[in-house]
Formats: structure tokens, sequence, C-alpha cells
């Protein structure tokens, strides 16, 4: 292991909800959640005023309504975070030609390969700036810390949250993680926690003190004796790069067929926990267990199943293979069997929920709609009657009303939307409502969360002009005036593709179509942003 912490892990601060806060200026200081609005939606993201009330995230949304009520519960915008996440991703690659990403918000970098830091001071500085650049390039805080491993490191921004930097100095290790709970080490989630508790195991000095023979005896060999270096400090995994592997899988062929069907689920088990051991190794989780069964013919078969979402779970995984295994002839014997898990994940718990919510959320609409559902905390309960909605005006996404400028979906149901008219720039705004088909209001794309400068005269001039139809015609209600430009360009022009409801150009760009400082929408931008 390293004898500096050169290993840096960066975690933006409850990343969803503040970057929603920051777009919205009348949810700073306020309890905001983001996630699946629907009935089985769950929370991604909640801001740390929603957190006082005992809301996280992966929490039914349900029960996050009932510990915070007046919270706003909004749905996620992909398409901002995956430019904020870019943004900072390219503050890390400015660092180190090895930055690891583990989610939108999440990575780590090593600072040595950068050469940019060689001991404690060193690193410290280029942790303190890199939060100083994240600040000013997006608006946002993120926490930073510094080790000589990955693990250290990841532990010391969760302890530096929020906005803060904590650098573990190496030979401090073992002290500082003792005391702390099991949970605290990767790998460690609620069913081993618990497993281990019953072994009279609570805290990663107890992991230590153990041993390994005990912990392999408890966990298995792999997850086992990784566990128990890592309550040791011990933990050499590089910063890697280079993410692109698809899947990872294992198998073993037999000397000898087996005929025995309760050895071949042994042996499936026994390479689902080696699976599982390279998957965690890399840090990933995957969506699709795949077995391989060739059997004494020579015949090779797989067979596989698709999870509702990825995972890194011994118990599920091998649950999966056996379930898979079920429907496998293996009575002529098997001469080799494989394990393998594709679909891999880069993503923590807390985007894969959001994922999840996102690819739900068209379905929710629709159902929303047609329960004429208000979406607004305040909007009261579900409505029986079933309300015909042409377009899907989700809670928190961009709208840009002719008349009024740009703003946000506050809420709709009962065929009315209730749209806040208010940007990243401005002061917090007002409350309009409308009906659902009003058509002076579109969907727009994502203000970015900091005035680019060259946008920033503009938009003084605009609030010189506020509250003036000059001011309107200036400022926020020329972004219609693009989108309806835009949309021309895109009539004369069907190669835009998927895009061809979306706006091309950024509402708040004063330029005209095509402009260098107007870039277009990303392609997955385009369906989801369609307004039928
Ligand atoms: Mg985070």
């Amino acid at each position: 292991m390293r004898t500096a912490p050169t290993i840096l892990h960066l975690d933006m601060d409850a990343f969803f909800a503040a970057a929603e806060q920051a777009a919205k200026p009348s949810l700073r200081g306020k309890a905001v959640v983001v996630g699946g609005l629907g009935l089985r939606g769950v929370v991604s993201t909640a801001s740390y005023e929603a957190r006082v009330f005992g809301v996280h995230s992966a929490m039914p949304m349900a029960q996050a309504r009932r510990l915070a009520p007046n919270a706003a519960y909004l749905t996620p915008r992909f398409t901002l975070y995956k430019e904020v996440s870019e943004q900072v991703m390219g503050l890390l690659g400015k660092l180190s030609p090895l930055v690891e990403p583990l989610s939108l918000d999440e990575a780590f970098v090593d600072l040595e390969a950068g050469g940019v830091a060689a001991d404690s001071a060193s690193a410290r500085a280029v942790g303190e700036r890199l939060r100083a650049d994240i600040r000013a390039v997006t608006g946002l805080t993120g926490s930073v810390g510094l080790a000589a491993s990955k693990m250290l490191a990841k532990i010391g921004s969760e302890r530096a949250k929020p906005d803060g930097l904590v650098l573990i100095e190496p030979g401090t290790e073992r002290a500082l993680l003792g005391p702390l709970s099991v949970r605290t080490l990767p790998g460690v989630g609620p069913a081993t926690g618990d497993h281990l508790r019953r072994a009279g195991i609570t805290t990663v000095e107890e992991i230590a003190g153990a041993g390994q023979d005990e912990l392999v005896r408890l966990l298995g060999k792999a997850h086992g004796a990784a566990l128990h270096a890592m309550a040791l400090a011990r933990d050499e995994r590089p910063v890697v790069a280079e993410r692109d592997s698809k899947s990872v899988s294992v198998e073993d062929t037999y000397d000898v067929d087996i005929h025995d069907r309760v050895r071949v689920r042994a042996e499936l088990a026994r390479l689902a926990d080696r699976c599982v051991g390279r998957l965690r190794g890399a840090g990933r989780s995957g969506r699709t267990v795949v077995i391989k069964v060739r059997r004494f013919d020579f015949s090779t078969l797989t067979r596989s199943e698709t999870l509702r979402g990825p995972t890194d779970d011994p118990g599920v995984i091998r649950e999966a293979a056996a379930r898979l295994l079920e429907a496998v002839d293996t009575t002529g014997g098997v001469r080799l069997l494989g394990v393998g898990v594709t679909g891999l994940a880069d993503f923590t718990q807390e985007d894969l929920f959001a994922q999840a919510a996102g690819e739900r959320a068209e379905a929710e609409a629709a159902a929303l709609a047609a329960a004429g559902e208000a979406v607004r905390e305040d909007e009261g309960e579900a409505r029986p009657e079933p309300v015909p909605e042409e377009r899907h005006w989700r809670a928190g996404h961009d709208v840009t009303h002719l008349r009024h400028g740009a703003g946000w979906v506050q809420g709709s149901g009962v065929g009315r939307v209730t749209v806040r008219f208010e940007t990243p720039y401005s002061e917090p705004g007002r409350v309009r409502t409308f009906l659902v088909d009003d058509p002076e209001l579109t969907l727009s794309l994502p203000l970015p969360l900091v005035q680019r400068p060259e946008e920033s005269d503009e938009s003084d001039e605009a609030e010189e002009a506020e509250e003036t139809d000059q001011g309107q015609e200036q400022g926020q209600g020329q972004g219609h005036r693009q989108d309806l430009e835009s949309l021309q360009v895109q009539e004369r022009d069907p190669d835009r593709g998927q895009a061809s409801s979306a706006p091309a150009i950024r509402p708040n760009s004063r330029s005209g179509g095509g402009s260098g400082a107007a870039p277009g929408p990303s392609p997955a931008a385009g369906p989801e942003r369609s307004s039928p």
C-alpha cells in the first residue's frame, strides 16, 4: 500500500436534491425529495433538510411522504444531472489520467498517477482546490476523502459530508476503523451485517480480531477473506480508469462428468460466489445472471435471468443461478459449469434507484394522469375521474411559457398544471396554474446551474427590466421564441432524428439557432423531452 494519502474520493453532497435546489430558488433551504413519485416509487436523494425528518435514499416514497409531508417531491432530471456530472468528471480528469467513476457524482482519483500530489500537504491542497473549482463550475458542493487506499478515501469523504474534506494519515487507519460498525466496510450490507452480529461481531475491530478462518467460515472464502483484509485496512485495489468490461464470469471444467444433481447445485453455488468476488473486486454490480452448462455430449446451453435491479449480493446471484439450473436437464452428466453476471453498472445504490425510478416514470406519469392524482403535496389524494392528458407534466421538470418565461412544473392533476416561474439565477418565483393543454406552455431543456460567462451580461439586462413586458421579451420570454425557432429548424431538417419535438436550443440562449454557445440536447434527452 502506498505511504501517502494520494487516493482521492469525491462524492457530491445530496447530488440530485442539491442540483434541484440550485435550479429552483424557492426550494433552497427546504426539504426536497427526488425520486419516483408513483405508487411504488422510491427516494433517489433527499436534501439535508429532508433527512432531518428521517427521509433517506432507497426509502419507499409513500413512507417519505408520511415523514415529510411538506417537502417538495420531484421526479429526477437526468439530463441536468449528467451535464453537471460531466463538468465534475472533467475537473477530475485534469488531476489524473486515473479517474474511476462509481456513479454520476462519485469517483476515485489517483493523485500520485497524475503527479499532482506526493504527500499529505500537497494532497490536501489539491483536494481543497478541487472543491473550490467544483463549487465555481457547478454551483454545488462536493466532499473529498484522501487516504492511501480506496476504502479509506471513501470512508473519508463520508465523514467529510457535507461540504468538507477529511484526510486520513497513513498509519492511522486501523485506529480509525476499529470502533466503526462493520457496515462501514465495502460489501457489508444489511444481510451480512445481521449475519456478523449474530456471530457477535459488530465492529471492524471485532472482524480483525475474529481472524480470517472465522470470517471465511461465516461468509465464504472470497467474501470472508476480503472482509478480513479490509478490517486490517489492507486494501490494494488500484484506481482503474477503464471500466469497459461488460460482464464478469467464471467457469470450471470437470475431469469427470458430474451426475449427482446435488453436487451440480453445490458447484454452481460455489461458482456464483466466485463470480461475486470478481464482481466486487471490480467495484461493480450487474443485472443479468447467466449460467452455462456443458453436458456429457458437449451440448452447451446458457440460461439467463434479468433481475429488477443490479446487484452484487451473493445470495441473490446464487438463488438466480439455482433457479436457472432447475430448467436444465443434467441427468446425462455435466462437464462444465459457469456463472456470469452481465449488464454491469458503475452506479451506486442511490443512482440505481433513481434509474429505476426514471424508467418507471413514463408508465407512472400515465397512471398518474389516469388517476388524476395531484403530484403536488398539498393537492390531496388521488381523484377518481380519469383525466386524459396529452402531455406529461412531471413534477420538477422544465417548462417555458410564451408570456411568463421559464419555470418548472410544481404539480399537475385534474386537467391543470401548476408552474413556478423562476430560474437558477432569479429570485424565488411566483406560481401560476394553466390548463394542461395550454398551447403557450412547452417543455424545455434544463438551464445550467451556473450561468456561463457569455450569458451573464444579458441576465443583468433582464434583471433591470424585470416586471416589464420588455424584460420578459429580453429575458425569460425569449426562451420560448427560441423553442419556436428551433422547432422550425427541425421541421426543415428531419435528420435531427429523435429530438423532433424537443427544443434544439437552450432556452436561455440569446443567439439564434446554430450558435456555438447553444448546444443542442444530447441524443438521450430527445425521447424524454418529447411532448406528444
Ligand atoms: Mg453523493
